[in-house]
Formats: structure tokens, C-alpha cells, sequence
């Protein structure tokens, strides 16, 4: 068991900074997602820990010692890559044996890590089977097993779950959440989903070009977002942004957005007198815009008309999108709303949960 410490890291290759200057603090048994778009470089940050890229600049520690130089082999690490990367020709059990085998486990050892490990993944009964015999949940339950053995201070997980269907992926989801609270170890897990790295995460660091954009809960991204790419990446349907002139005085402040007006709450202003005169971005997430008809009673909100653009019912709720002048935006409406396509609906918005970005440094102002 270990934490692990990324200090000021960086990787180049050619041009190009995979990795930029990341610092990140890792706990011991912590579940950490590293997630982000594509070429983010979140597999570069992930493959530098595991020895398989050196350091351009920088330091990695695991559990205090830096690693820099350390062989992939000594690192006391597991990782569990999305393809697999099992033997063919070789049994389950053979398959997670293996690497015991080339250090030299003694044999009862290695038999009784096997047979726990496949008993801890429900693959007892698949241990004389070959890889190609097995479904792709059972193969990725393999290389799990593969790396539990192992017993490592440190779980390394390179998307693990994107070879499987939909359902099957948030069945392992789950099981992988389980198998982090089993095991009580330092997981660190790159995605590009960010609905795995939500459910799944205890942190999560949100990257983007190479640079850490926002480390945090789950909730606290969500809920206090750092800025307009972490605002607009974590969450589903994604948030709404719409720029808004700052106008009035300091104790009657409004976000003009041209097609509609925004009151900004009392407690709100403060922040935001500094920006009288000053365009601004402000974001609504979908499930803060209602069908005026079936407003929860606690809400303080704006009305916009609107024109429904398409209607997606979910059974739970109803997506709206709409449209207020050019402006087009997502609503997560009461499944009993009557708006429909091509007609004409009032929404509120729910001023208490507005979000608001600087235009120029894309920081959130609140
Ligand atoms: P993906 O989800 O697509 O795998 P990622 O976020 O994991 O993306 P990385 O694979 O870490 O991103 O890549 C980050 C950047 O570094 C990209 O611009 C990529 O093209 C570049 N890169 C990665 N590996 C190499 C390499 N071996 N040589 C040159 N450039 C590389």
C-alpha cells in the first residue's frame, strides 16, 4: 500500500507536452481517476508512473521513494491495460501464475494467491479455460486477477472497460469499485468517460492538453467546477453556456443575454460588480432549467420562453432541447411536462445554482 506523488512532471515528445508540469498528491488506498478527452494525456501520465516513458522533468514517488529510475519490475505496481494483453496459449490459470513463476514464488504460494484471487473475481471454475474460450468480461476478469496476484502497493488501470458492451461495463464498474474497498490499495484509473470517472472515483484529477485542470470529489467538480472546460466536461447532458452582458448597479445586477435577462441573487453580486459593463459566460446545467408548469416550490428563478426543438422522453424525465432566439439549450423537465416539438414553453432556470466565467481566463467567477 502507498501514495503517490507526481512532482512537476513533464513529458515531451518532439513538440509536443503530453504531459505539462503535473503535480498531483495521491493517497494511500485512494481511488483516483485520471480523465479527459482524447490526447489529454492522461495515458502518458499513467504510463510514466508504470516505467514504460521517462521523464522529461520532474519526479515521481511511490510510498516516498522517487521512482525515476526505478525498473517497471521494481516499482511494486499492477497495471491492467484495455486490451487484455493475455497469453493465448496459456490457461487462466497459467495466465495469472505467470509472473509469480518469473519471480520465483514458491509454489503453494503462488496456488493459494491464484485460487483467492479467482475466488475474489467469481472465475474459480474458468481456471483450465484459455483465453479464447472466455467472454470479454471474464477475459477482462483475467488480467484483474493477473494484477491482484501480484499484490501490488500500487493498481494502475489504463480504460479498462472500453471493450465491453454497455451493460457489461457498468456491471465491472461496480466490481471494480468493490474490488478498490476489498483490497484497500492506491487504484489510479484513466477514462475518458466521465460518468465511470464519477461513479468511480473517490478524486478525480480533470486534465486537458497536458495540464491538471481541477482535482476534487466527484461532487465538488460537479458542483464547483473550476472552469469552462471542467463545467462543460463533467456532467450529462452537458451544462448550458451562454454569454450575458453584466449590466445595472451593484445592488440590482442582471446577466443580459439578449433573447432574455437574468436577475443575479443578492449573495451573488459582490463577485460580479467587478464586471459591470464586461460580457461574461454563465452556466445552467440541464437539470436546472424546469418547465415552468412543474416547478419544485423552493426554486427563485428566471423565466425564459422558449421554442422545443426536439423532445427526447427518458421515462424519468424528458431532455428538451430549445431554443430563446439563437440561443439553443438542454432541459431536464418533469416527465409529465406537455412541451413538444415546434411549440412554445416558459422554463426557469434555477438562479441559486448559476455558474459564472470570467470570458477571457474561462475561470470560474462563482
Ligand atoms: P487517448 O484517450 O486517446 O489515449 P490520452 O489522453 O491518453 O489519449 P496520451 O496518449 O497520453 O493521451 O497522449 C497525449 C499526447 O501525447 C497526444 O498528443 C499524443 O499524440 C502524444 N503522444 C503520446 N505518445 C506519444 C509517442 N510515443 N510519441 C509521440 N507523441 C506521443
Amino acid at each position: 500500500m502507498a501514495g503517490v506523488i507526481y512532482d512537476h512532471v513533464t513529458k515531451q515528445f518532439g513538440d509536443v507536452k503530453a504531459v505539462n508540469d503535473l503535480t498531483l498528491d495521491i493517497k494511500d488506498k485512494e481511488f483516483l481517476v485520471l480523465v479527459g478527452p482524447s490526447g489529454c494525456g492522461k495515458t502518458t501520465a499513467l504510463r510514466l508512473l508504470a516505467g514504460l516513458e521517462e521523464i522529461t522533468a520532474g519526479d515521481i514517488r511511490i510510498a516516498d521513494r522517487v521512482v525515476n529510475d526505478v525498473a517497471p519490475k521494481d516499482r511494486d505496481i499492477a497495471m491492467v491495460f484495455q486490451s487484455y494483453a493475455l497469453y493465448p496459449h496459456m490457461s487462466v490459470y497459467d495466465n495469472m501464475a505467470f509472473g509469480l513463476r518469473l519471480r520465483k514464488t514458491p509454489k503453494s504460494e503462488i496456488d493459494r494467491r491464484v485460487k483467492e484471487a479467482a475466488d475474489i473475481l467469481g472465475i474459480g471454475a474458468l481456471l483450465t479455460r484459455k483465453p479464447k474460450q472466455l467472454s470479454g468480461g471474464q477475459r477482462q476478469r483475467v488480467a484483474l486477477g493477473r494484477a491482484i496476484v501480484r499484490e501490488p502497493k500500487v493498481f494502475l488501470m489504463d480504460e479498462p472497460l472500453s471493450n465491453l458492451d454497455a451493460k457489461l461495463r457498468v456491471q465491472t464498474r461496480a466490481e471494480i469499485s468493490k474490488l478498490h474497498q476489498r483490497l484497500e490499495t492506491t487504484f489510479i484509473y484513466v477514462t475518458h468517460d466521465q460518468t465511470e470517472a464519477m461513479t468511480m472515483g473517490t478524486r478525480i484529477a480533470v486534465m486537458k492538453d497536458g495540464i491538471l485542470q481541477q482535482l476534487d470529489t466527484p461532487q465538488r467538480l460537479y458542483d464547483f467546477p473550476a472552469n469552462i472546460f471542467v463545467a462543460g466536461f463533467i456532467g450529462s447532458p452537458a451544462m448550458n453556456f451562454f454569454d450575458g452582458a453584466v449590466t445595472g448597479s451593484r445592488d440590482d445586477l442582471s446577466l443580459d443575454a439578449g433573447a432574455f435577462k437574468l436577475s443575479v441573487p443578492a449573495n451573488r453580486r459582490e463577485r460580479l460588480a467587478g464586471y459591470a459593463g464586461k460580457t461574461v459566460v454563465f452556466g445552467v446545467r440541464p437539470e436546472d432549467v424546469h418547465d415552468r408548469d412543474y416547478v419544485p416550490g423552493a426554486i427563485t428563478g428566471a423565466a425564459i420562453p422558449a421554442q422545443v426543438d426536439v423532445m427526447e422522453p427518458m421515462g424519468s424525465e424528458i431532455y428538451l432541447y430549445l431554443l430563446s432566439g439563437k440561443q439553443s439549450f438542454v432541459a431536464r423537465v418533469d416527465p409529465r411536462s406537455q412541451a413538444r416539438p415546434g411549440k412554445s414553453v416558459e422554463v426557469m432556470l434555477n438562479l441559486d445554482h448559476l455558474h459564472v466565467f470570467d470570458k477571457a481566463t474561462e475561470q470560474a467567477i462563482f
